[in-house]
């Protein structure tokens, strides 16, 4: 399948003749969601299905995965995370609709869609972010910052001591699987 930075799935034919539609493509740069962004390391690959499942009914199923660039909670350095997500939705055609709008009734949820060419975007940014880990360390043993003059600790020796030592450091010794 070619790799193409559309993120729309033209489902004219299925939507005509019922079956499969696929689609594939990546995502450079960055994710966003509003005014936030979720910066990736190279591209971010992602592939979907849609199948006709009856009635007006498709169901959307798709995977995408990347590398986010997330900052280290310690120390603050920018650090590669892999990310890979799945997700499956219920789409119902409602010829016209010009917005795909999120429906949930009693149990069932599902995306009204009126037009054959969905973008999938959102659906790929939700995937994506939603299974992006709260928060990542550059590595185990990170120093992180020191807290009287910001310099990382991982890097440089400022003398400063850090006299903070967890109260639950020496059980941690004695419990080393926690
Ligand atoms: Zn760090
Ligand atoms: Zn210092």
């Amino acid at each position: 399948m070619e790799c193409s930075e559309v993120t729309n799935i033209n489902l004219s034919r299925l939507l005509k003749e019922g079956g499969t539609a696929r689609a594939a493509g990546v995502v450079r740069e960055a994710f966003s969601v509003g005014a936030e962004r979720f910066p990736l390391v190279g591209e971010a690959t992602w592939k979907v299905v849609v199948t006709a499942v009856g009635g007006e009914e498709y169901w959307l199923s798709g995977e995408v995965e990347g590398v986010a660039l997330m900052e280290c909670r310690r120390c603050l350095k920018p650090t590669p995370t892999p990310v890979r997500a799945h997700f499956q939705h219920l789409l119902r055609y409602e010829p016209g609709l010009e917005a795909v709008t999120f429906h949930e009734e009693a149990e069932d949820e599902y995306y009204a869609f009126g037009l054959p060419d969905l973008d999938l975007l959102p659906f790929l940014t939700e995937a994506f972010v939603t299974e992006m880990p709260y928060t990542v360390l550059c590595e185990e043993g990170c120093k992180g910052l020191c807290p009287v003059c910001g310099a990382d600790r991982n890097l440089v020796d400022c003398g400063h001591e850090v006299a903070v030592r967890h109260p639950f450091a020496s059980l941690k010794d004695l419990l080393p699987e926690l």
